[in-house]
């Protein structure tokens, strides 16, 4: 993870890239806390073993092919 141009940028070895607060953006009390100054990053880092990581797992729904469908 480094700061650039005023943006946050994730590296594929961050933690980040399958943490459910990364999908939510705000959700992340280290992102939040860089957006807000509270927090500085001066060169990278490399995040590891994070805190507050929650896998990221994706929850679908089966749909009914419309074909399958009546209308009578
Ligand atoms: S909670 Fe930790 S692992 Fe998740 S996005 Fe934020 S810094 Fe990355």
């Amino acid at each position: 993870m480094y700061w650039e141009d005023g943006n946050i940028h994730i590296e594929e070895d961050d933690e980040c890239i399958t943490c459910e607060n990364l999908q939510k953006g705000i959700a992340c009390p280290l992102i939040l806390a860089i957006a807000q100054g509270a927090v500085y990053i001066e060169d990278s880092l490399n995040v590891i073993n994070c805190g507050f990581y929650k896998k990221f797992e994706r929850h679908l729904k089966l749909v009914v092919p419309v074909d399958n469908i009546s209308l009578d």
